[in-house]
């Protein structure tokens, strides 16, 4: 059993905690909204009245916070890196941009902590089924600390290199995944106008070198996929308005790395007018309607 404070109960770090009380830790956690702290304290945790209180007395921090300025604010200004125990492992798992996150691995090393930026794939789903992918940085001593705490949140944890290189790998695996699904998207419609068969389709680029996730996983139109969600009307899934965070990420870190990536600022530009369209709470390849001219 280790001591564990978890900060940030939302939609993904609501079910985390969950399932490292399952896993037997004692988990104190802290929220700024009651709302999604008590089914955490409900299900066993301690309840911390803030971040700096919950990490006192914990062995591993984890957050799960919305984005870059809340993980600032969190660690860094008279924040967790000022209250936690010495010697403390610390975990990030929020998706955030990779300047802040750098920032708070120097400032974590500097005041003596081992510090992990470990973004998930797998959304909600995977969060409660303790399934998701942990891309981490980091020192290779915080990587083998954190693997038996991530164990029981996912199945797959990989380190992707040091610091700041597990969110490179998330916004890098995400843009691809946007610019992929758009390919397969207009595929689909020209497909539909050219009176080719749907399933068709499907059965031939499948197994050609078309293939790719976005088709063969999460084919967006209905049928070929039954589990997809196209069959339901593109309803949960991956929001678009997660994906456009993601694509407006990449674009940021493209820039300061002088990176050339045209086609993922054109997906961040259809994700964006998608979602300016009311379809952030879309699933990301309901994407399809807008380029069909539905919508
Ligand atoms: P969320 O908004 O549901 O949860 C974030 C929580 O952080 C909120 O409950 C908020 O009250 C809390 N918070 C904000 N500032 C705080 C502070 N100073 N102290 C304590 N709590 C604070 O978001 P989410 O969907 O759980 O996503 C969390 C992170 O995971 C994001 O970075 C997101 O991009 C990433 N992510 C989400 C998904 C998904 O499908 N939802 C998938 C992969 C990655």
């Amino acid at each position: 059993m280790t001591n564990i404070a978890f900060i940030g109960t939302g939609n993904m770090g609501g079910p985390m905690a969950r399932n490292l009380l399952k896993a037997g830790h004692a988990v104190t956690a802290f929220d700024l909204s009651a709302a999604v702290l008590d089914p955490v304290i409900k299900a066993g945790a301690a309840k911390a009245s803030s971040a700096n209180e919950a990490v006192k007395n914990a062995d591993v921090v984890v957050t799960m916070l919305p984005a870059g300025t809340h993980v600032r604010a969190v660690y860094l200004e008279n924040g967790i890196l000022g209250a936690a125990k010495k010697g403390a492992l610390l975990i990030d798992s929020s998706t955030i941009d990779i300047d802040s996150a750098r920032a708070v691995h120097a400032a974590a090393e500097k005041a003596g902590f081992d510090f992990l930026d470990a973004p998930v794939s797998g959304g909600t789903g995977g969060a409660e089924a303790g399934t998701l992918t942990f891309m981490c940085g980091g020192s290779d001593r915080a990587f083998s600390r954190a693997q038996p705490v991530l164990e029981k949140m996912g199945r797959k944890i990989v380190h992707a290199g040091g610091a700041g290189a597990g969110q490179a790998a998330k916004i890098c695996n995400n843009m691809l995944l946007a610019i992929s699904m758009i390919g397969t998207c207009e595929a689909f419609v020209l497909a539909d106008k050219l009176g080719l068969d749907r399933q068709k389709l499907f059965d031939i680029a499948s197994t050609s070198s078309g293939q790719c996730w976005s088709l063969t996983t999460y084919c967006p139109v209905p049928g070929p996929v039954p589990t997809a969600p196209s069959n339901r009307d593109y309803a949960g899934g991956f929001a678009t308005a997660l994906m456009l965070k993601d694509l407006k990420l990449a674009q940021a870190a493209a820039q300061n790395a002088g990176a050339a990536t045209p086609l993922g600022a054109e997906a961040m530009q259809l994700y964006a007018l998608f979602a300016a369209k009311g379809h952030g709470n879309v699933d990301f390849s309901g994407i399809i309607r807008m380029l069909r001219g539905e919508m």
